[in-house]
């Protein structure tokens, strides 16, 4: 049997969690302190996720950058790709909060490009 340690990212306490596995096969999860650090681990091992919040720039609006996000997590070795093609965005005002601004991203099924707020048309 192997261990594997993460630290959990699910809230600002950190728990240390220790994973068990034989192989890819899990045996047990411990160190969390609530389910959510448990399913955390499992998910981190098998198949490790992540969102993606960042800025592009938006033209016509009163302020130059929009905050967005993605609408779900992402295969971790994927962000960066994602970021760099996020970056190559780039706006045009007005934008409503939760406008799709780029569908599919990387070719992820229902996974988009969202404004986190809106952003209204100046002059
Ligand atoms: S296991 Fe629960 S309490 Fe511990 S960091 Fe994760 S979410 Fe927070």
């Amino acid at each position: 049997m192997s261990l594997t340690e993460f630290t959990c990212i699910q809230c600002p306490i950190g728990c240390p969690l220790q994973l068990t596995h034989e192989g890819r096969e899990i045996v047990e999860v411990k160190g969390y302190s609530c389910k959510r650090g448990d399913k955390y681990a499992r998910q981190e091992f098998v198949d490790p996720r992540r969102s993606l919040s960042t800025t592009i720039r938006i033209d016509g609006a009163l302020w130059g950058r929009l905050p967005v996000k993605i609408s779900g997590p992402i295969p971790k070795d994927k962000v960066l790709d994602a970021a760099k093609t996020i970056h190559q965005l780039r706006a045009r005002a007005p934008v409503e909060r939760g406008q799709i601004l780029l569908e599919n991203i990387l070719g992820f099924d229902g996974i988009h490009v969202v404004a986190c707020r809106e952003m209204a048309k100046t002059g």
